[in-house]
C-alpha cells in the first residue's frame, strides 16, 4: 500500500492532485499513470481548499457511477455536500471522534476531532492512516495546540502523538509566524493555525527512537520556510522536517 503526501503546498482537488497521485502509482508497471479505481474519498473538513473539485467526480467530469465511491467525513460536511448536490457519485459514511474505518488490505483510518473555526464550518478531524508497517497522522488544519490538547486531555504535543501511536505526523504548518499575512490580525484569533515557530518551541528537540517523525505541511504561499534556508535549518536542527510535494510512504 502506498500513500502520498497530498498537499505540502495547496492544490485543488481537480486534475493536479489526481495527477500527483497517479504519478505515485507509476511503479506498478502501468504504461500510463492510473487514476482509477478510486474507492473512497476522505475529507477532514469543509474549508474550500479541502473540498473544491469534489464536484468533478460527478457526471460533468469523471462520471463516477452513482454511489460508487465511499465519502468518509463528519455529518456536517456530508450535509453540506448534499446541499450542493455533490453527493451523487458517493455513498457517505459519517464519522465522529474516535471512529475507525477499515479500508481493506490492512489499512484503516482513525479520526480525531480538532477545534478549527467550529462556529463557521462545523467539525474538523485529524486522520490517522494506519497500515501494517506504518501509521501516519494527517493534520493539516486546527486552531491552536492549547485547544486541541485540552480537547484530548493531553499535556503536550508529544504525549498526544504517543497516545494515538503514529510513526509520522504531518502537522499544520500553514504559517511560520502569525504576522506574515498583511492585513490579518496578528494574534491567534486573526489567524487560527498554530504557527511553525510556536509549534517547534512547544516540541523542542526530537528524541531519536522515541518521537515520531514530524513533517510540517499545508504551507501557505506566505510561509517564509518555502525559501528561507535559515528557517529550514532551524527546524531541521531540532529534528523536524518540511513537507515535500509528492513524498511517498509504504505503509
Ligand atoms: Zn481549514
Ligand atoms: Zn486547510
Amino acid at each position: 500500500m502506498r500513500i502520498i503526501l497530498p498537499l505540502s503546498l495547496r492544490l485543488n482537488y481537480g486534475t493536479s492532485r489526481l495527477r500527483l497521485w497517479a504519478k505515485s502509482t507509476s511503479h506498478l508497471g502501468e504504461k500510463l499513470p492510473i487514476i482509477s479505481p478510486i474507492s473512497s474519498v476522505t475529507l477532514t473538513h469543509i474549508h474550500l481548499g479541502h473540498v473544491d473539485g469534489i464536484g468533478q467526480f460527478g457526471r460533468e467530469v469523471m462520471g463516477a457511477s452513482n454511489g460508487s465511491i465511499k465519502l468518509i467525513s463528519s455529518k456536517p460536511v456530508i450535509d453540506e455536500m448534499k446541499k450542493k448536490s455533490y453527493l451523487e457519485p458517493f455513498s457517505p459514511e459519517a464519522i465522529t471522534n474516535g471512529s475507525k474505518v477499515e479500508l481493506g488490505k490492512g489499512v484503516s483510518l482513525e479520526f480525531w476531532r480538532v477545534p478549527h473555526r467550529e462556529h463557521e464550518i462545523g467539525e474538523t478531524y485529524g486522520i490517522v492512516v494506519r497500515g501494517e508497517k506504518k501509521s501516519i497522522l494527517f493534520l493539516p488544519d486546527h486552531d491552536t495546540y492549547k485547544e486541541t490538547l485540552d480537547y484530548h486531555k493531553m499535556a503536550t504535543i508529544k504525549d498526544w502523538l504517543k497516545s494515538i501511536s503514529v510513526d509520522v505526523a504531518l502537522l499544520d504548518g500553514t504559517f511560520f509566524t502569525v504576522d506574515e499575512v498583511a492585513g490579518r490580525r496578528s494574534d491567534a484569533q486573526g489567524i487560527p493555525h498554530p504557527p511553525i515557530a510556536e509549534s517547534i518551541a512547544l516540541l523542542g528537540k526530537r528524541i531519536e527512537g522515541i518521537d515520531p517523525e514530524i513533517i510540517f505541511i499545508h504551507l501557505n504561499h506566505t510561509n517564509t520556510v518555502i525559501d528561507d534556508e535559515m528557517k529550514r535549518l532551524q527546524i531541521q536542527e531540532l529534528g523536524w522536517k518540511i513537507g515535500v510535494q509528492g513524498t511517498v510512504w509504504e505503509i
